[in-house]
C-alpha cells in the first residue's frame, strides 16, 4: 500500500510480558509514545486492557484519541479471532484475556489484534519502503525472549495460518539428548532451550548430563549470568587467560560455559535450519531480549552449525529498539482499513 494512504493518527499499543507500550503514529512515524510495566498481579485477564485503557488515556491528548482512525494492538501469544482474547500466553498470568470487546467498547473505534511476532515481521518490512532492507518479499522475523515465536513473509505476503497464529517455531523439535521440557509439556522444542525462561534449564540439563558439578544449583543461574560467564570464558580463551579459573558464578569451573555455549549454537542452528528450509527468506531477523543483548554470540553460533542446504540468508538483529511490533500494529491497522475500504467500494 502507498505511504499516502496511511490513514493516520493511528493508535498502536505493544503487550509484552514486561512492558506495555503505547505509541501515536502519524506518517507513519511515531510521535507520541510511552511505556509502562505489564501489571503483575489482579485478580483477572481484564487487568491488561484495563492497563491498556490507562496507558492510553494518561498519555495521550483527548484530540489524539478522538481523531486516532483506529487502534492496533500486538499481543504475546497465541489470538482468538472470534472470541478477540488472548489465550494461554507463556507471558501473562491469566489464561484467557480479553482485548478486543473492552478497547471497543472503550474507545468506539475499529480495533486490529495481531499476535506480536506477526506483527514484528509486518513492523520490520513496513509499508512502502519503510523497512531497511532490499528484499522485503520473503523475510523471517524471530523473537527470542522469555518465549520463541517467529513471523514470516514469504512471497510478499503474511503468514497467517489457518487461526492467525502461524510461525509458533519455539515448539520446533530440536534434541533428544537433554530432554528439556518445553513451556508446552513436551520435551525438545527449542523455547525450552534457548528462551530467556529455558536457557537456565538447558544449562542444568547439560551439567547433569557432563556431570559437572553445580555449585550454584541450588538457585539457578539466570540467562543474562550464564551468557555473562559465556563472554568471560570466551574473552579469557583468546587473551589465554588462567584456564583454572572458575567459571562467572561459580559453576563448575572453567570451560563449562563455552562448552554449554557450544550445544546452545547447535540447538539455535537446528532451529534456524528448519525454518530456512521451510520458508527460504532472503533475511532473518532477530529480535527480543536475548537476542538483542547478546546477539554477536547467537549470530556466530548459528553460522557456525547451520546446514547449508539451503543458500544462507542473511541474519541480522533488528534495528528497531524494540519497537518492531509496535510498528506492526499500526501497520496492520492501515492494511486492516485499507481492505475493509475496498470491499465497501466493490
Ligand atoms: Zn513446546
Amino acid at each position: 500500500m502507498a505511504k499516502e494512504s496511511f490513514p493516520d493518527p493511528i493508535i498502536a499499543v505493544d503487550m509484552g510480558g514486561s512492558n506495555l507500550r503505547v505509541a501515536l503514529f502519524k506518517d507513519d512515524t511515531i510521535v507520541r509514545y510511552a511505556k509502562v510495566p505489564t501489571p503483575r498481579e489482579g485478580s483477572g485477564g481484564e487487568i491488561y486492557s484495563e492497563a491498556v485503557i490507562d496507558l492510553i488515556r494518561s498519555n495521550l491528548t483527548a484530540d489524539d484519541i478522538a481523531s486516532a482512525k483506529a487502534l492496533g494492538v500486538s499481543v504475546p501469544g497465541p489470538y482468538n479471532p472470534e472470541k478477540g482474547e488472548l489465550i494461554h500466553s507463556p507471558n501473562l498470568l491469566f489464561p484467557v484475556v480479553p482485548i478486543k470487546a473492552p478497547l471497543e467498547n472503550e474507545f468506539h473505534k475499529p480495533v486490529f489484534v495481531m499476535n506480536d511476532c506477526n506483527c514484528g515481521v509486518l513492523g520490520e518490512v513496513g509499508i512502502d519502503g519503510a523497512g531497511d532492507h532490499s528484499d522485503r518479499n520473503n523475510v523471517v522475523y524471530i523473537s527470542m525472549s522469555t518465549g520463541i515465536g517467529c513471523g514470516v513473509i514469504a512471497d510478499g505476503r503474511l503468514l497467517l495460518g489457518n487461526t492467525g497464529n502461524a510461525g509458533e517455531v519455539g515448539h520446533l523439535f530440536v534434541d533428544d539428548v537433554y530432554s528439556v521440557r518445553c513451556s508446552c509439556g513436551h520435551t525438545g522444542h527449542w523455547e525450552g532451550y534457548a528462551s530467556g525462561r529455558g536457557i537456565p534449564h538447558f544449562f542444568r540439563a547439560y551439567c547433569r548430563k557432563n556431570q559437572i558439578p553445580m555449585k550454584c544449583s541450588a538457585i539457578l543461574p539466570t540467562a543474562a549470568d550464564i551468557f555473562a560467564g559465556i563472554k568471560e570464558e570466551l574473552k579469557n580463551t583468546e587473551s589465554g587467560a588462567d584456564s583454572d579459573a572458575a567459571g562467572a558464578d561459580g559453576c563448575g569451573g572453567f570451560g563449562v560455559f563455552a562448552g554449554f555455549y557450544e550445544e546452545l549454537s547447535k540447538v539455535n542452528a537446528r532451529a534456524v535450519s528448519s525454518i530456512i528450509a521451510a520458508y527460504s527468506p532472503a533475511v532473518i531477523i532477530l529480535d527480543g531480549s536475548v537476542a538483542i543483548n547478546n546477539g554477536e554470540l547467537i549470530i556466530a553460533g548459528i553460522l557456525k552449525y547451520i546446514d547449508k542446504y539451503l543458500p544462507t540468508p542473511e541474519i541480522r538483529l533488528s534495528r528497531l529498539e524494540g519497537k518492531a511490533p509496535l510498528y506492526g500494529a499500526a501497520y496492520n491497522c492501515a492494511l486492516s482499513l485499507g481492505r475493509q475500504q475496498a470491499t465497501e467500494e466493490k
